[in-house]
Formats: C-alpha cells, sequence, structure tokens
C-alpha cells in the first residue's frame, strides 16, 4: 500500500495559495487503512484510538463507515460526542481513569472500560455501577518501538483474580485485552498473546466466569523512513487465523491508532533560514520539534523528508524555528543545495505528530486541510501522475 503523497506540482500550487507550515490529510487514505484492517483482520471490530489523529473530519468519516473509537479522557469523550457518536461505539481504554472521565462517560453513555489494577475496580464500581470491564493484561514483546508494558497490563496470573473481584463489586466481567506495544513488527506477539489468553478464557471459564469478549489492542506498524519490514496483510490475516482457530465464538475487538492515519498525512514546510555551520550547511524549517516533528521526541520516530533541488548532495542539518538547541529534526541528511523560501515535504505525518505540536516560543500550530477538498485533488483525478526525481531518506 502506498503512502499518500502529494507530488511536487501539488505540494506548489497549494502552498501559492496557503501560507506554510500546513498539513495536507487524505481522507481517502484513512478510509483505505480502515478497509485494509476490515478486509484482513475481518474477525476483529475496529475500536480507533483517537489519541493518534484525533482531527475532526478524520473522526466523522470513520464513524460513518462504521468504527467505533478507543478512548482516553473525557476531552476524547466529548470531542466524539460533539460528532454525534454515541458512547455506547467508545471503549474507555485508559486502565486509570480520573472523576472527569467518568463524569464524562456517565454523561454520554460510555459503558465500556479497561484496567489493570484493584485499585481501579472500587473507582469504577462507585462511578460507573454494573458496567462491563476488561482486564488489561501484560503481554511481552522487544519488537516494538514503543513498549507499553512497562506500565500497563495486570501480571497474567493475577488477571482472573481482578475480573472476579470486579464482577463482585457489582461491574460485568467482559473479557481480557492487551497492547502488544505499537509499530510492533512482530506477528509473534500478538499470537504468543492469542494463546496466553485463550488459556484465561478456559480458566475463568473453570471458574464459572464466561468471557465474552476479547480486545487486541493496536501496535500495526507503518512504513517508517527505512520502509517496512513486514508484509501488513500477511500479518493481520495470520492474526485473524489464529484467532479463528482459538476464539471461535468470542467477540473481537482491536484498537489500532498509529496505522489509520500515519500514511494519510504530508507536511509541506519551507526552508527560512540557510548557516554555514563549519562547512556544513544548515536548513531552518518554519516547523519545528515543538510543532508536527514533535514525534521525533516524543514517538522516537524519524519522517521521510523529501526535498526538490537539483545538484550535487550534501549531508546536511535540519532544525526547525525555535530558540532551542533541542530543536534539530535531521543530522547528516543528503540533501541539495536549498535556499531561503524552497518548500520541503514530508510525508507519514499522521500520527502522533500534531496532536502533541505546542504553541511554544509563540509559534502557531499547522493547520490541516483536507486533500479532497482542494482543487489540486481535482486536477489529480484528471492528470496523469507526474514523475518525481527527489531526493527521500
Ligand atoms: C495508544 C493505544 C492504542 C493505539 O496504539 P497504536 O500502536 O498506535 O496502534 C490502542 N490501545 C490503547 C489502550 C492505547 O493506549
Amino acid at each position: 500500500m502506498k503512502s499518500f503523497r502529494l507530488t511536487e506540482k501539488e505540494m506548489n500550487a497549494m502552498a501559492e495559495r496557503i501560507q506554510t507550515p500546513f498539513l495536507v490529510t487524505s481522507l481517502d487514505k484513512v478510509a483505505e487503512n480502515y478497509r485494509f484492517l476490515r478486509t484482513y483482520l475481518p474477525r476483529a471490530g475496529v475500536y480507533y484510538a483517537i489519541k493518534a489523529n484525533p482531527t475532526p473530519e478524520v473522526l466523522q468519516m470513520l464513524a460513518e463507515m462504521g468504527s467505533h473509537f478507543d478512548v482516553a479522557s473525557a476531552g476524547e469523550i466529548e470531542a466524539l460526542a460533539e460528532l454525534g457518536v454515541d458512547g455506547s461505539r467508545m471503549i474507555y481504554a485508559n486502565p486509570v481513569k480520573d472523576a472527569k472521565g467518568f463524569q464524562a462517560s456517565v454523561d454520554n453513555g460510555v459503558n465500556r472500560f479497561t484496567f489493570d489494577d484493584e485499585s481501579e475496580i472500587s473507582k469504577m464500581a462507585d462511578a460507573v455501577p454494573g458496567a462491563d470491564v476488561l482486564v488489561r493484561i501484560q503481554v511481552r514483546n522487544n519488537k516494538a518501538l514503543v513498549d507499553l508494558n512497562t506500565k500497563f497490563g495486570a501480571p497474567m496470573d493475577e488477571a482472573l483474580d481482578l475480573l472476579e473481584q470486579a464482577e463482585k463489586a457489582g461491574l460485568h466481567a467482559k473479557g481480557i485485552c492487551f497492547h502488544v506495544g505499537s509499530q510492533s513488527l512482530s506477528t509473534a506477539a500478538y499470537e504468543e498473546a492469542l494463546l496466553l489468553v485463550r488459556n484465561l478464557f478456559d480458566e475463568a471459564e473453570a471458574r464459572g466466569m464466561h468471557l465474552t469478549d476479547l480486545d487486541i489492542g493496536g501496535g500495526f506498524p507503518i512504513p517508517d523512513a527505512d520502509g517496512l519490514a513486514v508484509d501488513l496483510a500477511a500479518m493481520m490475516e495470520s492474526i485473524n487465523h489464529q484467532i479463528d482457530r482459538l476464539f471461535p465464538d468470542t467477540k473481537v475487538w482491536m484498537e489500532p491508532g498509529r496505522f489509520m492515519c500515519g500514511t494519510a498525512v504530508n507536511l509541506v514546510t519551507s526552508v527560512i533560514g540557510t548557516k554555514n555551520r563549519g562547512g556544513n550547511p544548515w536548513y531552518i524549517l518554519d516547523e519545528g520539534i515543538y510543532g508536527c516533528f514533535s514525534g521525533i521526541m516524543y514517538d522516537h520516530w524519524t519522517y521521510p523528508l523529501h526535498c526538490f533541488g537539483k545538484g550535487p548532495l550534501k549531508a546536511s542539518t535540519f532544525g526547525g524555528p525555535s530558540c532551542d538547541g533541542i530543536d534539530v529534526l535531521y543530522r547528516d541528511f543528503m540533501a541539495p543545495k536549498l535556499s531561503v523560501g524552497d518548500r520541503v515535504l514530508v510525508t507519514e505525518m499522521g500520527s502522533y505528530t500534531s496532536v502533541s505540536a505546542s504553541r511554544f516560543n509563540g509559534f502557531e500550530l499547522a493547520p490541516n486541510f483536507i486533500f479532497e477538498e482542494q482543487p489540486e485533488y481535482s486536477v489529480r483525478l484528471s492528470d496523469e501522475v507526474e514523475e518525481t526525481d527527489d531526493v527521500a531518506i
């Protein structure tokens, strides 16, 4: 599957109308990603983890396509509620919930929660009595970019006790969930987790507890700057096969975050300054680490950078606009000579990017535009695809 990418011509046409920096989101691409999940992992319903990218147009479209949503705060519940999404289509998958989040759940009819510790049981029993709950278990996976199993997940041997306690407290023990870690390149991590959870389901049955729901979390990878080492369709098909084999009668869910929008967004940014540091070219962009490039810090990510100049390539450094020395984005990046005003395109900028951008130093958040609503989209539909000879990492 190809990521969404503006051509040089489209980028320039948009930048003639709109001041950089700005983001361009392709809803067609998000829709394609959603359908991909449904096609290759048909056994699992989708709870889109909106923390990855809560762009209202994206949420609206996914809601219309039938997606459910994974939320973690009052703010996320309310953002969806404002778009008309009912709480019955949300799972509150933050194992530790606060008072505001419970209130928003009650106000909007959210009735499905995850937890991973005893202390959460009485909180849920008080705030949302009778709610459906899933215990989150800890799973191991050293092939994920972002580990989520240090902070989250009950030890395997405590999971059923926790569900029993939840039942006793008047909650409805529904099932088990896990998250193998974000950008997981390992199918085995899912398959091992599924085997372990199958045992827990059987043990629960023996203890007189009938579990009906399994939630396999997120973690599905997107191409990074080096490409993608796994065959995603094969990965999902094999997870689906394992689900069919081990959980023929269970209601299964997934919580994709990164996968949904990661490949659907481009950033258009401009060179606003150049420097020569001991013979090495430096280029200062109008978007930086405190903006959409925040994922370099928080998400340990490198985004493909595309320069369009001609001429010999030189190891170059790219920095953001702020007055902080940490605001350096790329080092030793092979780029042609660039000048002030040159535009640079950054692809695969859709997940864990704009959502963690700040206004540090007074720089505004980069605005977002929906590609399919731009004139360039209709041109693309009628044009032949243009060849680009840019440089990319
Ligand atoms: C962040 C998160 C997700 C999404 O994870 P991705 O790796 O982006 O797919 C899913 N479930 C929970 C509980 C999360 O916290």
